[in-house]
Formats: structure tokens, C-alpha cells, sequence
């Protein structure tokens, strides 16, 4: 077997990966085995899981039942096309336990390979419902800074982390953003209203300075994952519920990371009581076993596609959609999640986690500590009362994940904040232990 040092440099010398910089890629990890909510690196190095991957192994690694259902599909019939015109068992019964599980208005679906499709497949299909009403201005999307929807051309530019753009401008135009609510450093200009309010007030007003009549959807995701673990304030989503249906703006809830259990709820807007036009989902869907995403659309949507002509037919497709195998895993993956109570559980847990990570408030550099369900982040700050940032030159980020993994916990640091959404089945033990590393860790910063 090649060592550690060779696989490394056969990767340096044959592949390109996400976010690549040669520089970033020196120590690279080779990653060979993983069981539950651990993993094990080619050295023999064992870590906690700290972001279910990339918070999509929801259910844990190594179950052998997903692995089980993939080998059955594939033994049966591993792909078919699934264009119109032809289905297959598994993409059907999918469908149909998603609208059982997911938002009451939202009961069709539509298979992707991942989240950015999904993104491209909410955007293609909020244009079409308002060519389809006769409204074809309405063409443009908003969507908020620290707001992660994929980079795709489309989704990239709807993506509002703006270190994913430059060496890849122009954008593609007809893209928006408005401030994230992100109630640790959100400025409410009108303190007459709530900051929820007053943060979903930057939706209308962007509508209203682009036309609402130029306008076709909003895409946000309930908790901003990678840009922070960004929990909005409480009464946030009920305003940018009722200023789309008053200028006649879709919402798309993007769930790639909150749905399938993630926050403590199936789907992260119930925690909010509104529901959107789309959902789109990919990564816990199959806990990344398999890749699969996709999009569930309003009874509304799906009437519209059924109202057209044949000839201006919803002409959206990927060879992938439905792909039986993927479609199969996640109905096994689904049946993992209700079987174990890990919607329950992730609630249970994620409180656990949160109220951990809380006690750390009082080391002098934890500025914010913030989470829902099993998502949670820590932000560092140099100055608590100013909630002013470290400089970029002490390094403090990246220092913090080198002790993370120095004690034994793998996970990403975004700035100065570090990001933890571990597998659903993560114990009680482990929970407190992964609170006890990020502590340590912190105060070994000095
Ligand atoms: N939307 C959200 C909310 C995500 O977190 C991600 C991936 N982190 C995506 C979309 C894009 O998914 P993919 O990487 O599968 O294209």
C-alpha cells in the first residue's frame, strides 16, 4: 500500500479539488475509513467528526443497511432514465414519502445530483411559474450576504460569500443580495421594529428598488450554514413570508444543509411556522452515501407546470434525476432517521451542544456561541464588548483548527468562527467531549 507522502503527492499530481490552492493542500489529509461520528485518517489518526463530513452524514457512517440498499438497486437495475416518459420504483416511492415528511403545500418533486443543481432547478423553475402566469419580467432573484447556495454560474452569483467570486466574474446578472439578519452583528436602522422585522424589511425594500414586477424569488436558507451558522431572529421568516406574498415573490428555502433532520425539525422553516413556494435539498438526504438532491414544489408550481402547452413544456432535465440507486439509499436513509427517532434526537442533542458551547462564553475571546438542532458555532473576537474581530494576520482560525485536530476533533473554521454540526447519533459523551476540545483549544490561543 502507498504511504501517506506518496498518495499525497500522486493527488499533487493528478488532481484538482474544491477551493484548491496548492498552498492549501500541502498536509492534506488521506481519509480511509470511518465508523458512526468518527473518522480515520491514512496515518491512523482517529477524529471526531465535527461537521458530519460537510454536514451531510447525518445518520453516521459505516451503516452497512445503506450500503445494502445501494447493492440491491444495483444488482436489480442500477440506472434507467427517468425522463418523461419513463419512471422507476424507487424515484416514486421517494416522492411520495417526501410529501409526507416535508411542508404540507409542497407534494412534487424533482431529482438533482446535489445542492448547486438544486439551486439551478428552484431558479429555472420560479422563472417558468411567472412565464407561465403571463408576469415574464419577473426574472430576478435576491438573496442574502453569508448565504451559501452553490457554484454553479447561477448559484454562485446568488451565493453571498464573496471570496467565491472574483477569478470567476462576471456574474450572471439579474442577481441581488441583502444584509444577512445575523443577529450578533446586525444594525437595526429602525428600532422602532423588532430586528427580525427590521432585518426582513431589507427584502422589501430591495423588491421594491428593483421593480416587483422585475423580481421572481427569494432564496434563503433557514440557518445559514456555511456562512457562519447564521440562526435568524425568531420572528424573521413570518415578515419575509408576508412581504413575498405581497409583491408576488417565490420563496425558496434552501435546506441542502437543515433538511432531513439537521435543526431538530424535518425541515428548518418549521421552526418558524411559514412555508415556502420551493424546498431544495441534497447532502442528508442519502447522509452522502450516495450523491442525490432535488427540489419540492408547491401544489401552486405544480399546477402551473401542468397548465402549459407541450411546446413550452418545463425543458429541464438532467441524465442523473431519479437515479434509482441514489433514490433507493435515500429511502433506506429516510427509514434510518424515523426508525432511530434522529429528528428527535438531533433537537435533544443539539440543545445539549449549545448549552456546552454557552459555558465557553466566559473565556475572553468568545465573542458569539449560536446553534440550532445539531448545527453550533463559536465566534472568536478581540475585543468581546467592541465585538471587534481579530486581525487577518493573527491567524486566529486557522491556530484554533490546528489545536481542534491537535485534540482530536476535524471540522471547518470559517474566519474566525468554528463550525460544528456533528451526526445525528452523536452520544452524550461525545458531545461534551467535542465541548470540551473547543474549549481547550480556545484557551490554548491564549
Ligand atoms: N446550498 C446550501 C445551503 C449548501 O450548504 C450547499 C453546500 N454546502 C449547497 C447549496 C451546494 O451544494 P453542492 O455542494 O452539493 O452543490
Amino acid at each position: 500500500m502507498l504511504t501517506e507522502t506518496e498518495h499525497v503527492q500522486a493527488d499533487q499530481a493528478h488532481l484538482l479539488h474544491p477551493l484548491y490552492h496548492p498552498s492549501a493542500h500541502q498536509g492534506a489529509k488521506v481519509w480511509v475509513e470511518a465508523k458512526g461520528a468518527m473518522v480515520k485518517d491514512i496515518a491512523g489518526n482517529e477524529y471526531i467528526d465535527g461537521l458530519s463530513a460537510l454536514w451531510n452524514v447525518n445518520v453516521g457512517h459505516g451503516r452497512e443497511e445503506l450500503a445494502r440498499a445501494a447493492y440491491e438497486q444495483m444488482t436489480r437495475m442500477a440506472y434507467y432514465s427517468a425522463y418523461a416518459g419513463s419512471t422507476n420504483p424507487p424515484a416514486i416511492q421517494l416522492a411520495e414519502k417526501l410529501s409526507q415528511i416535508i411542508y404540507p403545500s409542497i407534494n412534487t418533486f424533482f431529482f438533482t445530483s446535489g445542492g448547486a443543481e438544486s439551486t439551478e432547478s428552484s431558479f429555472k423553475t420560479a422563472r417558468f411559474f411567472w412565464k407561465a402566469a403571463g408576469k415574464s419580467d419577473k426574472v430576478k432573484f435576491i438573496s442574502r450576504m453569508k448565504g451559501y447556495h452553490g457554484v454553479t454560474m447561477a448559484a454562485m452569483s446568488a451565493t453571498g460569500l464573496p471570496t467565491y467570486w472574483p477569478m470567476f466574474e462576471p456574474r450572471v446578472p439579474g442577481f441581488v443580495h441583502i444584509e444577512s439578519p445575523y443577529p450578533y452583528r446586525f444594525q437595526n436602522k429602525t428600532p422602532e421594529l423588532s430586528d427580525g422585522v427590521a432585518a426582513a424589511n431589507l427584502l422589501e425594500e430591495a423588491i421594491l428598488r428593483e421593480g416587483p414586477e422585475t423580481v421572481a424569488a427569494f432564496i434563503a436558507e433557514p440557518v445559514q450554514g456555511a456562512g457562519g451558522v447564521i440562526v435568524p431572529q425568531d420572528d424573521y421568516f413570518q415578515r419575509v413570508r408576508a412581504i413575498c406574498d405581497q409583491y408576488e415573490v417565490l420563496l425558496i428555502s434552501d435546506e441542502v444543509i437543515t433538511g432531513f433532520g439537521r435543526t431538530g425539525r424535518w425541515f428548518g422553516l418549521e421552526h418558524y411556522g411559514v412555508e415556502p413556494d420551493i424546498a431544495q435539498f441534497a447532502k442528508g438526504i442519502t447522509s452522502g452515501y450516495v450523491p442525490l438532491g432535488g427540489i419540492g414544489v408547491s401544489d401552486r408550481i405544480r399546477e402551473a407546470i401542468e397548465s402549459v402547452p407541450p411546446e413550452k413544456r418545463w425543458m429541464h432535465a438532467y441524465t442523473y434525476s431519479g437515479h434509482p440507486t441514489c433514490c433507493a439509499v435515500a429511502l433506506a436513509n429516510i427509514a434510518i432517521i424515523e426508525r432511530e427517532g434522529l429528528v428527535e434526537r438531533a433537537a435533544a442533542m443539539g440543545d445539549r451542544l449549545l448549552a456546552g458551547l454557552k459555558e465557553l462564553d466566559e473565556l475572553p475571546s468568545v465573542g458569539d456561541v449560536r446553534g440550532k438542532g445539531m448545527m453550533a458555532a463559536v465566534e472568536l473576537v478581540a475585543d468581546k464588548a467592541a465585538k471587534e474581530p481579530f486581525p487577518a494576520a493573527a491567524n486566529m482560525g486557522a491556530r484554533l483548527g490546528k489545536e481542534l485536530v491537535k485534540r482530536g476533533l476535524y471540522t471547518r473554521i470559517l474566519g474566525d468562527t468554528v463550525l460544528l454540526a456533528p451526526p445525528l447519533i452523536t452520544d452524550e459523551a461525545m458531545i461534551d467531549q467535542i465541548v470540551q476540545i473547543v474549549g481547550e483549544s480556545i484557551a490554548a490561543l491564549g
